[in-house]
């Protein structure tokens, strides 16, 4: 009856009700992770807190990849050390986070990050929640088996015990891994409700491994997307850079359309796309999809120019604003242009180096059609003169109009040309204005 309450309440998943709340041990024998894979720093971290007589398992994301043949992204350490003990047995150690106090071990520029297990938390004083149910600070520890509980995701749930590399799983993750199934611990709108972040990363998670979302999951998105508005600007920003950078930045931009969480993060954006004036969507699939190609050859990608294809439009559209309101074109453009990066960093806190390197592209786009004389010369040689080109492309291929397909093709056949076929470019330029 305690458990059949337990589930009601939210407090016990299906899965641990059906599996008698024990966890299941997958031996070494019966799993594919290998140690040849995890990284040489987690390794030691594993084997030094296990040295020092502490629990320590990998958790989360790099076990969940491992298993699914992927490439973990980074490998998160849990123990039942407590923070200053932590620092104890390590000395390249920092202790970080107030709303969960987490320990990083350095080792050059890898980070290993080790938590350690949080407690249970029903009355619990050190636990602050706001006023819409959010935990807004939770640094109570406890148990492996209390630890499980305050997890996300049962594919997010499973740990690596480095003392006999054997698996630890209380909710049924592994069997929803092989069954390509995200599913919630416990009441998925409690746990929406207590973090928002947790229906971005659903989405995040089902796009990166290729699952499907349930309709569980999905449901209470509509009702609940007004919360992440209660999420601070800079965490936001955290999670649409993992967005970015997850290889499905693609398919993370269509369920962000469905579920209706896009105009959460990019109002202006999502504003620019209810008009018909410029091709918002089609540029948006297209930088997307480019990101997630570079991501999968092992190229760098550049935040900036995402954002600048996010905020491009938008600008557009206020600048066209202020020219109906009688400014001249370059105030026009400038407010704007400050306008929009104002009102976006109040909800993501994009940081200044990136959005200087947007502006940078913004401002070299309204500049490349002053090509005559030795403008266009010069423009070459401006440092973001390829990424602004670049930029451009896009814009044709999102379908702008004539004049920026024309302008396209005038610029790569200027770049492709040599210094007479150029003089001949910028010369029939001077033709038409005559
Ligand atoms: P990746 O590192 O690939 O983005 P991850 O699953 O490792 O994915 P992290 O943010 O590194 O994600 O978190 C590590 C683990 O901590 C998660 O797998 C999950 O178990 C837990 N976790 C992280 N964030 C939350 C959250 N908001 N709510 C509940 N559990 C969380
Ligand atoms: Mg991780």
């Amino acid at each position: 009856m305690i458990r059949a309450f337990l589930k009601k309440v939210g407090i016990l998943p299906n899965s641990a009700v059906q599996s008698g709340r024990g966890p299941r041990i997958i031996p070494r024998s019966e799993h594919g992770i290998s140690r040849k894979n995890i990284s040489e720093n987690a390794l030691k971290v594993l084997y030094r807190l296990n040295q020092h007589g502490y629990e320590a398992f990998l958790v989360g994301g790099g076990v969940r990849d491992l298993l699914l043949g992927l490439h973990p992204k980074d490998f998160d350490v849990v123990t039942n050390a407590k923070p200053e003990e932590i620092r104890r047995v390590f000395r390249n150690c920092r202790l970080i986070g107030r709303r969960f106090r987490l320990a990083h071990v350095y080792f050059g520029h890898d980070i290993i990050e080790v938590a350690t297990f949080r407690g249970k938390t029903d009355d619990c004083a050190e636990v602050v929640h706001s006023a819409q149910g959010m935990i807004l600070r939770d640094n109570v520890y406890g148990t492996l088996a209390e630890d499980v509980w305050r997890r996300d995701f049962t594919i997010n749930a499973i740990y690596y015990n480095i003392a006999d590399f054997s698996l630890v799983d209380y909710v049924g993750g592994f069997a929803d891994l092989k069954a390509k199934r995200m599913k919630m611990i416990g009441e998925v709108e409690q746990r929406y409700r207590e973090d928002p972040v947790r229906m971005l990363r659903a989405i995040r998670f089902a796009c990166k491994v290729n699952f499907s979302l349930s309709k569980e999951l999905t449901e209470p998105m509509t009702k609940l997307k007004d919360l992440i508005g209660h999420v601070s600007s800079s965490r936001l920003f955290e999670e649409v850079l993992k967005m970015f950078h997850s290889g499905a930045a693609r398919a993370v931009y269509d369920h962000l359309i469905d579920y209706d969480l896009f105009g959460q993060l990019f109002p202006a954006s999502y504003q620019s796309l209810q008009q018909t004036t410029y091709p918002m969507d089609a540029l948006l699939k297209i930088v997307f999809h480019n990101t997630d190609m570079r991501i999968q050859q092992q190229k760098p990608v550049t935040p900036a120019f995402i954002v600048a294809a996010l905020l491009w439009y938008p600008i557009c559209i206020r600048a066209q604003h202020f020219l109906d309101e009688g400014l001249p074109l370059f105030p026009a453009r400038m407010q704007a242009i400050e306008e929009v990066v104002q009102e976006q960093i109040r909800r993501v806190s994009i940081p200044k180096r990136i959005i200087q390197g947007a502006r940078e592209i913004w401002l070299l786009q309204m500049r490349l059609n002053k090509r005559y004389g030795k403008r266009a010369h010069l423009l070459m040689a401006e440092p973001r003169f390829r990424a602004a080109f670049d930029f451009l492309e896009l814009r044709a291929q999102a379908g702008e109009g004539r004049e920026i397909d024309a302008l396209t093709q005038w610029w790569q056949a200027y770049i492709a040309g040599d210094a007479t076929k150029r003089r001949a470019l910028v010369k029939a330029l001077s033709a038409v204005r005559r």
